[in-house]
Order: C-alpha cells, then structure tokens, then sequence
C-alpha cells in the first residue's frame, strides 16, 4: 500500500507519524513531481515499503501538507449520487452520472482556509478517486485497476451562484478559489478492506452534520469511470468527486460562517481540517 501526499511542492509518502521524501527514498529525482509520482503509482507501494527502513524527512505533526494531487488535467464531480442527498434536494434521481466540473483552481490542501463567497456557501464532503492509469472506454469490470487510489474531498459550493438560472449550470458556484480541499493523501487501494464501502462523515463546528458509506452510492466508483471514459479520455491525476449524501446546509437552513471549522473525515484516508474565513 502506499500514502502519498504533497509538501512544499514535493511527492511525500506517509506513515502514521512521518513523511518520506519520494525522490530521496528512491533516488528518481523525477518523482519528486506529485504528478509524476501518480502515474507511476504501481512504483509506490515499494517505495512506500521502503520508508520502515528510510529515515523520516519530519514529523507529520510540524507539516502543513499541501494538495496531494496539484495539477489534475480534470476535476469530475458528480450531482446527486446517493438516494438520500437527492431526496433532501427534491430533485429525481438521475439516469446517468450527473456530471460537472470544479475547476483546478478551486484545489487547495487539507488544513487550507475556505474563503466565503458569500452568505450561502455549503459544506459537501465527498470520497475522491484519483485516476492513475488513463485510457478510453474503459469497462466497469476493468475500472478500479485505473484508479491509482482514493482521497477525501469537500465540494465547497456557493448555492446562490449554483443555483442561479434556468437550467442551472453548477460548476462555477463550485469553483470559486479555495472551495476543493483535498487530501490528506492519495491512498492505494489495497489499503482498504472494501474500496467501494468506504464511511465518511463531516463536522461544521463540533456538530455532525454528514455521516454516511460509499456502498449507498447510485453510481459507483466503476459505473462512474465507465461513463465518463465513454465520453473523454481519462489521464492520470484526473480527480473524480463522486458526491455527497444527505446532511448539507441548504437542507438545513443553515450555511457556513466566518470563523467555523469544518472537520471532514474518511475511514483509511484521514481527515480535513479547514477553517471558514471572510472574502
Ligand atoms: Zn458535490
């Protein structure tokens, strides 16, 4: 298995308590590039193994990490993917993955600040699939060996630039800068015990506001690779938001506010910590 993450523009790998730099453990100065590092994941779990007998770069508690995958060539995200976010949004459940985008841009790492856009910006955690392997017209049967593993996401969205227009056009209200923490790692998936029932939650505040598994997901991770490498090649570092389940804001009445902490969290993964702060 591997942990990678990203540190002051270098490929790191992670254990509990350290990181490793990935060009040093190996001694390939090219994959020093976390994006390098990506598509050349089947590399990683050696290098990973290597660490036990590499000494540490630091400790991951004086670390700020930053986005684990920096310079994906696309950024899925798809709308209304389990049952019960679709219900508390009245909207149908859809036939195909409902599909948009979040700009790169709006990428930042896992204790980033969020920077408000206004007074109805959400909350959306969402587990992420990093492609590793591209490719085109890829079966579902074939589509976990593309995927180089899985991180946790937040989908920020302002709901009023989401939602404005007839039809609404979602991924502008989603990518203002700062609204995709991401992280704190790409984690392979042979660290799972079951890549497609993954828990996730998200706090607003001290409060749970999300909390649900990947196996309630309408489409999942391989139905979701299928559809979209029928439309356009995949590449390695595109990132995929497969959604979010019940327990937004817009929901609730209720939106982020200056000053809150949303703490996001997913079993192997790891967790988000991401302050909310004034524009
Ligand atoms: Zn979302």
């Amino acid at each position: 298995m591997f942990r990678l993450a990203q540190l002051d523009d270098r490929a790191v790998l992670l254990d509990h308590t350290s990181w490793f730099d990935l060009a040093t453990v190996t001694g390939d100065q090219s994959l020093a590039d976390p994006m390098v590092a990506i598509a050349r994941h089947a590399e990683l779990h050696a290098a990973q193994a290597a660490c036990a007998s590499a000494a540490p770069g630091g400790a991951l508690a004086d670390a700020t990490l930053g986005v684990c995958v920096p310079r994906p060539q696309k950024v899925f995200a798809i709308g209304l993917n389990y049952r019960s976010h679709a219900e508390e949004s009245k909207m149908a459940i859809p036939p195909a993955p409902m599909t948009f985008t979040k700009f790169p841009t709006c990428l930042v790492g896992p204790t980033a600040d969020v920077v408000l856009s206004g007074a109805a910006v959400d909350w959306e955690v969402e587990l992420v699939a990093v492609v590793g392997t591209g490719g085109r017209h890829i079966a579902r049967a074939d589509a976990w060996s593309h995927v180089a593993g899985l991180t946790l996401g937040q989908d920020i969205s302002d709901r009023v630039v989401q939602l404005t227009g007839a039809p609404p056009q979602f991924s502008m209200g989603k990518s203002f800068d700062t609204f995709g923490p991401i992280g704190p790692a790409v984690v392979s998936l042979d660290a799972f015990p079951d890549p497609d029932d993954v828990g996730l939650w998200c706090d607003v505040a001290g409060e749970r506001m999300q909390e649900a598994r990947t196996n309630d997901l309408i489409f999942s991770v391989p139905e979701i690779v299928e559809y979209l490498s029928a439309i356009c090649t995949l590449t390695a570092g595109d990132l995929i938001f497969t959604g979010t389940p019940s327990g937004v804001g817009g929901s609730r009445g209720r939106f982020l506010q200056p000053g809150e902490l949303i703490d996001s969290g997913a079993e192997v993964i790891g967790t988000l910590h991401n302050r909310c702060v004034a524009r």
